[in-house]
């Protein structure tokens, strides 16, 4: 019922008693208004995607009540902000910032230490503060998701002028997704390199029990930068944005983004290769395309039984048996469906008016056809239903959802991620898909890889899809993530971001000179957040308060 308690009780951030903790969260609340501050002592509850909760994680792979807020905090401006962070100095008690929360595969909304007051941004900050359709820049608050974005774009008639850059999934914050490095489909997929200005409150507190806001870039010119703060971002001295980005440093209140001129026309085209062999001479076509912007945004090739899970239909639809469901029954089911049978799907888009597409697309179908069994799937045969539409909305900058759908491959679905980058060429793809086969192979699991490459690198995105309700699976699936984690460091590949529960593992795997970049931001969190309040170990950063006490996982 709604009033069920939490299995495990209230989660009180550690080394404070359950008194101490609920007197502070009473003075929060005359800090900021009662109903902006909410203690998480009920029943946790899953949404569906659009309604996912803020409090945990909705796809855990521990327990569900390990990574959990003891209160979730509604700020509602920049000075209520400065007003918790003082506050969580004062008491010692962990606060853990999300923008919308909705960083599925990767945590979602959960707090790395169990008990942490999470400040949940979006929920009143949200608001599109400019759209300049001169520049074509916007300055956004953390509400403000890829869907509002594009909204307000077509509100006000400027869609045919300009596009934004949207991820597979729409529901999320530009700037969550933005500092935890998520990319897009168009030419302008990689967020951050696209992002131009931050507002950060810093954690600390002086002296004087003042909080410090900085604007990064041109914003810090004594104006505020409003002029240029979102056309150049460096501005003068040490380029600062990158230690806010997946990091624990500041509270990102504001930033800045640059959006896309419409390009005039755009066409979206799906190839399919027959033989999982295919993958390293493809990779070595792929690469040169890439660079030289003949493929102009990132070039998906998926696994062919990513085709299938996408449908939506569980796994038990294609296959009764346990472990990973074999070839030929995933070639025997992709007979049947629009794409055919093969092992890869490639899935494309080129921009521009029909004369400067034609050109590219000449180039790039000339060049996949080395591949022999490699097919053209003509679009005008596609039902409208089809994924390859859903991949056509986002790659010319219209939010969407379909790709949550194959997360009903197994009851329950969560998913979480393996997502390690190397170079564009053959050998690393095969080095990558080889290892993530044995681990699967390993814990009976499916494996669905996708390969996205950038421009000069290309990031393979394997989704493990578990049942959140099946305790053995996660124990399994855990154990081939971090098997992967280690092979592929072993053979010189890192992730580019992962879940809370692997941050660690991850973090250690860049331990080049003896752990000197750690080392590093050991030192600049230490300066900057010397009571260790802000989202303590988060990306392995931990402050000193909680290092080397247990803490890692
Ligand atoms: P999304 O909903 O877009 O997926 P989230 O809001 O879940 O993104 O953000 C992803 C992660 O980035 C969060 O878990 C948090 O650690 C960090 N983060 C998000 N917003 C902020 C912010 N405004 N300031 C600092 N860190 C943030």
């Amino acid at each position: 019922s709604d009033t069920a308690p939490l299995r495990r009780g209230l989660p009180i951030p550690q080394g404070i008693s359950k008194p101490t903790f609920l007197s502070a969260v009473d003075e929060l609340r005359k800090l900021l208004g009662t109903e902006h501050v909410l203690l998480n002592d009920k029943e946790i509850k899953n949404g569906w995607y659009m309604e996912s909760p803020n409090t945990h994680d909705m796809m855990p792979l521990f327990d569900s009540e390990e990574f959990i807020a003891s209160a979730v905090v509604y700020p509602g401006s920049v000075e209520d902000v400065k007003l918790i962070v003082k506050w969580a100095n004062r008491h010692l008690i962990p606060l853990f910032p999300i923008s919308i929360g909705r960083n599925l595969g990767y945590g979602g909304s959960a707090p790395r230490v169990r008990g942490s007051v999470t400040i949940d941004l979006g929920h009143r900050m949200n608001r599109i503060l400019d759209i300049n359709a001169d520049d074509f820049t916007c300055l956004v608050e953390p509400g403000v998701t890829f869907y509002a974005l594009h909204e307000e774009l077509v509100k006000r008639g400027l869609e045919d002028k300009m596009w934004i850059d949207t991820p597979d999934l729409g529901g999320g914050s530009v700037i969550g997704n933005t500092l935890d490095r998520g990319v897009g489909y168009t030419p302008y997929g990689d967020h951050w390199a696209c992002h131009s200005g931050l507002e950060v409150v810093l954690p600390g507190v002086g002296e004087k029990g003042d909080v410090s806001v900085l604007r990064t870039g041109m914003g810090a010119l004594g104006v505020g930068g409003e002029n240029t703060w979102q056309c150049f971002p460096y501005g003068f001295g040490p380029y600062n944005d990158g230690i806010f980005s997946q990091s624990n440093f500041g509270i990102v209140t504001k930033m800045g983004m640059t959006l896309m001129p419409n390009p005039g026309g755009f066409e979206s085209f799906m190839y399919t290769f027959a033989n999982e062999s295919d993958l390293a001479p493809l990779i070595e076509i792929i690469r040169p395309l890439r660079i030289s912007n003949i493929l102009e945004n990132v070039a998906q090739l998926r696994h062919g039984l990513q085709t299938l899970s996408v449908k939506g239909l569980p796994r038990t639809e294609y296959f009764a048996g346990s472990g990973p469901m074999p070839d030929d029954v995933v070639r025997k089911h992709l007979r049947k469906t629009a794409t055919g049978e093969c092992a890869w799907v490639y899935y494309g888009m080129s921009y521009g008016p029909a004369h400067i597409r034609g050109h590219k697309l000449d180039v790039i179908d000339k060049e996949f056809h080395r591949i022999p069994g490699c097919r053209r799937i003509d679009p005008s045969t596609l039902p409208a239903d089809e994924y390859f539409w859903s991949r056509d909305r986002i790659a010319s900058g219209t939010p969407d959802l379909e790709e949550l759908k194959w997360v009903n491959w197994m009851p329950n679905g969560s998913h979480i991620a393996f997502s390690p980058v190397s170079p564009i060429r053959g050998k690393d793809a095969e080095n990558l898909f080889a290892l993530a086969r044995k681990r699967h192979a390993e814990a009976g699991i499916d494996l669905m890889p996708a390969f996205c490459v950038g421009l000069r690198e290309m990031h393979l995105i394997v989704e493990i899809v578990f049942d959140a309700e099946d305790a053995e699976i996660k124990r399994k699936a855990e154990k081939c993530l971090r098997d992967m984690i280690d092979d592929a460091a072993k053979l010189g590949y890192g992730e580019y971001r992962t879940h809370l529960a692997l941050m660690d593992q991850v973090a250690g795997t860049y331990s080049w000179n003896d752990n000197a970049l750690m080392k590093f931001n050991n030192t600049l969190k230490d300066a900057l957040d010397p009571n260790g309040i802000l989202a303590p170990g988060r990306c392995g950063i931990w402050p000193e308060r909680y290092r080397n006490r247990g803490w890692e996982l």
